[in-house]
């Protein structure tokens, strides 16, 4: 006898991602679903073939395991539609093609992902779309930045290294009154901590490299789309012949199901260490939305439900000429913290952040800034590295 496996919105999250985007009576009673690897679908006959009418007929639109991925996420981002890709940034890239065309203008927020940066000033300019960067604290001002060809409006809060938050609602107010499509990278929350969707946001991103994978092996993105603009995402996705692996999908399905109880961990870990750190007088500032000191903590509290593991803060260092040797200094002194890229995975990580590209909105000053992934470790055990760190670069 099979239980009725439908996803209810009463469910709790834990529960929700436990069971989310797959039944095991679809395939048995596996608790997993395969890992379907496909080019070729077999279709049972000319006709079928001629119109296509089964669910799957072809690798790149989909294969049970994607599929399964897919609904999950669109379970917890209540979007109408998923696409997956091969990476973060792939995700956000695609996004952006999808609504932009030549002589388009975008509004891109200013501390948002370096490597988005990078695509907005190469490939996007390359094709006769201008990005203009504007201030994370913009809210409803932002409508002044609006022209006749604006069309999306990109959003990330909090903002990439630096943590800014952004007023989304207000944003999303002013740019659907103007006619724009509002993209958010929900990388830093996911959608347990942040729903974009529900605050009207169109198109939500995010890199599931990060929490979702959870491990440090796996890189993928996903793309979800409300109801108006899940064609255009699609039809995109499916011109450019993008598509997720299987065997990642497969992956970060499996990442899900724990995610809820490993962000728990990564959000008190990270605020412990993070109120550590704010009680320093080595420290010149804490980077954190989640402490009352923020100055974005007001939004972060009105609109999240929890912080994941990733924060900043600024060592004090009065002179400039020392910051990027006392950085290094600290950095490697530390034994726990490896110095690596992307977070989200179980180990802790850091890294001197560059700010040099911010455009808009000033970085902190007072000294390097310092990023920290983290991980599942004991917090003594952390404090005790950063404290090998601190006294190496007084
Ligand atoms: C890491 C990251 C990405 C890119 O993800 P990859 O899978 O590494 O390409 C995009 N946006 C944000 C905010 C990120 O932190």
């Amino acid at each position: 006898m099979t239980q009725d496996r439908k996803p209810s919105s009463a469910l709790g999250t834990n529960t929700q991602l436990v069971r989310a985007g797959y039944d095991p009576f679809d395939y048995h009673g596996f608790i997993n679903p395969p890992s379907v690897r496909a080019s070729t679908v077999l279709f049972p006959s000319a006709e079928i073939m001629d119109t296509h009418a089964q669910k799957y007929t072809y690798g790149t639109r989909g294969t049970p395991t994607t599929n399964a991925l897919c609904d999950a996420i669109d379970e917890l981002e209540g979007s109408a539609g998923t696409i997956l890709v091969p990476s973060g940034l792939a995700a956000v890239t695609i996004a952006f093609l999808a609504y932009l065309s030549p002589g388009d203008h975008a509004l891109v927020v200013d501390s948002v992902y370096g490597p988005t940066r990078h695509f907005c000033e190469t490939v996007l300019s390359r094709f006769g779309i201008e990005a203009e960067f504007y201030d994370p604290a913009a809210g409803a001002g932002i409508e002044a930045l609006f022209r006749p060809n604006t069309r999306l409006v990109h959003t990330e809060a909090p903002g990439s290294n630096t943590f800014e938050m952004q007023d989304i609602p207000a944003i999303v107010e002013v740019a659907h009154r103007l006619g724009a499509v509002v993209t958010m990278d929900n990388t830093w929350a996911t959608p347990l901590y942040f729903r974009p969707l529900d605050f009207g946001v169109d198109i939500s991103i995010q890199a599931v490299t990060k929490y979702p994978a959870g491990h440090s092996d796996i890189l993928m993105g996903t793309v979800s789309a409300n109801e108006k603009h899940w064609s255009r995402l699609k039809e995109t996705n499916g011109a450019l012949g993008i598509c997720g692996a299987p065997d990642d999908a497969y992956q970060v399905l499996r990442g899900l199901r724990t995610m809820g109880v490993r962000l728990e961990r990564h959000q008190q870990s990270a605020l412990a260490i993070a109120r550590w750190l704010e009680d320093r007088e080595d420290v010149a500032q804490v980077l954190h939305p989640a402490l009352p000191s923020f100055p974005g903590h007001d939004l972060w509290k009105r609109d999240f439900k929890g912080a994941s593991g990733i924060f900043s803060f600024v060592l004090a260092v009065s002179e400039k000429a020392q910051h990027k040797r006392k950085a290094q200094t600290f950095l490697n002194a530390l034994t726990l913290f490896g110095l690596g890229y992307s977070w989200g995975g179980f180990p802790s990580l850091a890294l001197h952040v560059n700010l040099f590209d911010r455009r808009v909105a000033p970085p902190p000053s007072g000294g390097p800034v310092l990023r920290l992934q983290i991980g599942l470790e004991d917090v003594g055990d952390l404090i005790k590295d950063l404290e090998r760190g601190f006294a190496a670069s007084v």
